[in-house]
Order: C-alpha cells, then sequence, then structure tokens
C-alpha cells in the first residue's frame, strides 16, 4: 500500500514535470514563432513601402492553348531569403493589415499594365484579374482608394476584373454585395474564386453582381479519377452554366483534368499545363506571340 502511495506520488511529480516542460516548449516555440513572425512582417512592410512588390500575370486560355486573360499572384522577393511563397506571407499580410496597401499596389500595376495595352491589338483584348482582400472591402476608404486607383491609371474597366473568395461574405453579406455592385457600376467584372471551398449558400449567388466563378483548384487536382471531385466539379460548372456566368478551371495541371473539365462544359483554364505565373513583360510576349500555349490535346 505504502509502496503504491510512493509511486502514485512519483507517478504525480512526473506528470507535472512533463507538463511544465511541455508548457515551457510551447511558449518557447510560440514566442520563437512570434519574433519570426514579426521580422517577416516588418521586411514585408518594408517592401511594400518601397515598392518591391511584384504582379506575375498567368494565362487564361482556352482548352486549344489560346489566351484570353490572366490572373495578377502578388509576389515578393526578400533580399535574404529569396522568394517567399504567398502561402506563407498571404496570411501574414492578412493579419496584419498590410494587404490593403499591397494590394493596392498590384491594382495599380495591373491597371498601368492595362493602359498602355490599350493600343495593341492583341494585349488590349484581354482581361486581367486582381484578387481583392476583404480588408480592401469592408473599408468604404480603401474601395474608394481602389477605384480611384483604377481611374488615376485611366484603365479601360472592362479589361480589368476583381476576385473575390466567398468567405468574405460570412462577416456582413450586404457590405461586400454593395461594394460589388459599386465598383460594377464603373463597369469592372467581378469573380468568384475558390468556388465550393468555403461558405457556400447556393442562394447568394444569385443575389451577387458576378460575372465568373473559379472552380478551385482542390476540384480540378483529383479529376478525372476521383468520382466525388468530378461530381462536384461538374455541378459548379452547370450551375455556373445555368446562372449565365463565365466559368475558369485552376490548377489545371495535366491533358486528363483538362479533358475531364472540357467534357463537364467548361471553357476556360488556368494552371501549370499551359503556363505558369511569369512576370508582366513575360506575359506580354507570350501573350503577342499568338502561339497556342502548349496544351493542344494530345492526339487520341
Ligand atoms: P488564388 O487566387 O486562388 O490563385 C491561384 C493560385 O494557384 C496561385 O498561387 C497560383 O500560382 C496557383 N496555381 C496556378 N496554377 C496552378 C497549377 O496548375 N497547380 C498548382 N498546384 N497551383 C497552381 P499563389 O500565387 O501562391 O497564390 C496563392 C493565393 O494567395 C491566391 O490564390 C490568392 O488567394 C492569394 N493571393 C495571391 N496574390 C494576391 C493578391 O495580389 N492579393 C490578394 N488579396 N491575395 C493574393
Ligand atoms: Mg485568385
Ligand atoms: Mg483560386
Ligand atoms: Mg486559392
Amino acid at each position: 500500500h505504502f509502496m503504491n502511495e510512493a509511486q502514485r506520488r512519483v507517478g504525480a511529480v512526473i506528470n507535472v514535470v512533463s507538463a511544465t516542460v511541455l508548457l515551457f516548449m510551447i511558449i518557447d516555440i510560440m514566442l520563437r514563432e512570434a519574433k519570426e513572425t514579426s521580422a517577416l512582417e516588418l521586411d514585408f512592410a518594408r517592401a511594400v513601402a518601397t515598392g518591391e512588390i511584384q504582379a506575375y500575370l498567368q494565362a487564361q486560355c482556352t482548352a486549344d492553348g489560346r489566351i484570353v486573360g490572366a490572373e495578377a499572384l502578388m509576389r515578393w522577393r526578400h533580399s535574404k531569403r529569396g522568394y517567399v511563397s504567398p502561402a506563407e506571407f498571404i496570411p501574414m499580410a492578412e493579419r496584419s493589415g498590410l494587404i490593403v496597401p499591397a494590394g493596392e499596389q498590384i491594382a495599380a500595376i495591373v491597371c498601368k499594365a492595362l493602359h498602355a495595352w490599350e493600343d495593341d491589338p492583341v494585349l488590349s483584348q484581354l482581361t486581367v484579374s486582381v484578387n481583392v482582400s476583404s480588408a480592401q472591402l469592408y473599408s468604404g476608404a480603401s474601395t474608394t482608394k481602389l477605384l480611384g486607383t483604377v481611374h488615376e491609371a485611366e484603365t479601360p474597366p472592362a479589361s480589368l476584373k476583381f476576385e473575390l473568395t466567398e468567405s468574405m461574405f460570412v462577416e456582413d453579406f450586404e457590405a461586400v454585395r454593395s461594394k460589388m455592385e459599386q465598383i460594377r457600376g464603373q463597369g469592372i467584372r467581378m469573380a468568384l474564386d475558390d468556388f465550393g471551398t468555403g461558405f457556400s449558400s447556393l442562394a447568394y449567388l444569385k443575389l451577387l453582381p458576378l460575372d465568373q466563378i473559379k472552380v478551385d483548384q482542390s476540384f480540378v487536382r483529383d479529376l478525372p479519377g476521383d468520382a466525388s471531385a468530378a461530381k462536384i466539379a461538374a455541378t459548379i460548372v452547370h450551375l455556373g452554366e445555368d446562372l449565365g456566368l463565365e466559368v475558369v478551371a485552376e490548377g489545371v495541371e495535366n491533358h486528363a483534368q483538362l479533358q475531364a473539365l472540357q467534357a463537364m462544359g467548361c471553357r476556360i483554364f488556368q494552371g501549370f499545363l499551359f503556363s505558369r505565373p511569369v512576370p508582366i513583360e513575360e506575359f506580354e510576349a507570350l501573350a503577342r506571340s499568338g502561339k497556342p500555349l502548349p496544351a493542344a490535346p494530345r492526339p487520341a
């Protein structure tokens, strides 16, 4: 009995010690992570301030590789670390609010390019999408700033599109919807990004002033083998068709995925199969060459 009691006490002490060690480990990790994050945040803030944020363009194509537009994607090359993945810096930029000035810069770069493209017979036909964060729409001032940027650059509004995600509607549906109306009133088109991954109420799709929905790459990735991914992708394509919306499939990496999406009725594609995101000048050369991107369906 005595031994048992001693063992119980020793056991309890060990538990307390190991819990304490674990706690200290967690605190240490948290502190280190916080430090890392704030150093990165500081560097990002500096990069935004000095205009080091770049916009890459990724082609959007028809199945035969004809370019119809592009999506602008934010790129950041850190002086010491090289290119930082958007998966790392975008969430940090969202948390800190730096996404507003950074997104503003991407919009300004794209608007300037679209203005320069106006007299080009090929480039003037293309539409470029810019990702817009919820922080840019929740504040009236940043929406005004965004539209001001478009005007200042004398951007042909019909060449510009803004991409929003479903998660933006969770907080205040009406606020975002009315901002969308305001933007669309200027002739700028609107796309719903990563469709099907977020708060998917189908009813609100009808209430939003949308021109395009984008099938998320998580559904495209597992085509054609995965039956449920195929069902979801097909449902999104048909839904878009029924609502009179343009449908773009994202993350198309191979011919099998392309063919499956084509069979569903999808007509516009974006993905590594056609092109990776490239610097603007490189995209301009790609589009001007008039050559279809390397995606012509392989002969059967
Ligand atoms: P997104 O808007 O859904 O952009 C598509 C992402 O898929 C891009 O990642 C693109 O590089 C990647 N992608 C394109 N084709 C393929 C493919 O065939 N396979 C695979 N595996 N991936 C492909 P990226 O550039 O890393 O951007 C990630 C996310 O960061 C974007 O997702 C968007 O939500 C956000 N983001 C990027 N630029 C901006 C920006 O300027 N403003 C805001 N607010 N968010 C941005
Ligand atoms: Mg996008
Ligand atoms: Mg997307
Ligand atoms: Mg995405």
